[in-house]
């Protein structure tokens, strides 16, 4: 069991506008951490470099590593993420 956790973007990259990753025995803080310092994503470093805003806009504990697999094939991470479901609806 572990936490998956959704990234919301400030401005799309290239045609990325979320990151959902998925953490076991580290906390989710120091996993964003390690985000924050480019260590542990490729994609949050580059768009890290590129200097694009982005913050955890939701979380889902005790969850197991299949369903960061389902979220992440499904691609629809805008339906679950409240950002973009508000700009959605206006
Ligand atoms: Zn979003």
């Amino acid at each position: 069991m572990g936490t998956v956790y959704l990234i919301h973007f400030g401005r799309k990259y290239k045609h990325a506008r979320h990151y959902i990753g998925w953490t076991g025995k580290r906390k989710l803080d120091e996993r964003i951490t390690a985000h924050r310092e480019n260590r542990g994503a490729r994609l949050l470093a580059v768009v890290n470099a590129a200097g694009i805003p982005w913050e955890v806009v939701r979380v889902w504990t005790k969850v197991t590593r299949e369903f960061e697999r389902k979220l992440k094939k499904r691609k629809c991470s805008r339906r679950y993420c409240p950002h973009c479901k508000r700009e959605a609806t206006g």
